[in-house]
């Protein structure tokens, strides 16, 4: 089981620094944990967690090694701060930022070239699920990912379904919609799937307790040290 926080826009470095001060010294069971802090708290956040089994990643990746992407940043710059990985593709960065399949792929390419884990996200939009496409569009997604990831590096990397309509809405998919997605999504590539969209500390167990479900990717709920712990415990609890 992999939970992940996605911080978003949220928290500076004391924030970051208080937080992670606090994470370092919780009990997280048997579950594999990632933060995922903005950019500018990347460095406190790995110097706090290290020796811990908590890892840091950041929230994009460039594909290039370096060269003039002005607000970019490449997988060797990540790796020498001590982040071990990224996501990639989540839903605002395709919505707000033009992120695309192909941009998607490219980062994903660069990031496992480059020696860090990806948590790429998919998922399809409400208009998208309410005129029966939700199929065709993780198709598209997962292929675009797949035409370009090498078999070498795909134990570095993870899927996070991520319904768009269910994120920061506080709706969820229903455990059996998740399960569906997943099952899916690893028919296509054979990688580790996590949920993510309002997952919280009273819908965690439920959706985490089906089969293709292997984790989540948390927003809201990561940026409260309670809330994010009892979801990691209804993981360990999975
Ligand atoms: C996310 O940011 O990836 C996310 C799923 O957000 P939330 O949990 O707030 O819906």
């Amino acid at each position: 089981m992999l939970i992940a926080g996605n911080w978003k826009m949220y928290k500076t470095a004391s924030e970051t620094v208080e937080f992670c001060a606090a994470l370092r010294d919780a009990e997280l069971g048997d579950v594999d944990v990632v933060v995922c802090p903005p950019y500018t708290s990347l460095h406190h956040a790995v110097a706090l967690l290290a020796g811990t089994s908590v890892a840091v990643f950041a929230q994009s990746v460039h594909w290039g090694f370096d060269g003039a992407f002005t607000g970019e940043v490449s997988a060797a710059m990540l790796s020498e701060l001590g982040v071990t990985g990224a996501l990639v593709a989540h839903s605002e960065r395709r919505q707000l930022f033009a992120e695309t399949d192909e941009t998607a792929a490219m980062r994903v390419e660069g990031a496992l070239d480059g020696g860090l884990s990806v948590i790429a996200c998919v998922g399809e939009t409400e208009a998208e699920r309410e005129s029966g496409e939700t199929e065709t569009v993780l198709r598209r997604q997962v292929e675009a990912l797949r035409a370009v990831v090498d078999e070498d590096h795909l134990d570095r990397l993870a899927v996070a379904y991520e319904p768009v309509w269910a994120i920061g809405t506080g709706r969820t998919a229903t455990p059996e919609q998740a399960d569906e997605a997943h099952a899916l999504i690893k028919g296509l590539l054979d990688v580790p799937v996590l949920y993510g969209g309002s997952v919280k500390p009273d819908n965690a167990g439920e959706l985490l307790g089906k089969q293709n479900v292997d984790g989540a990717l948390v927003g809201g709920a990561s940026l409260e040290l309670d809330s994010f712990l009892e979801i990691c415990r209804a993981a360990f609890l999975s």
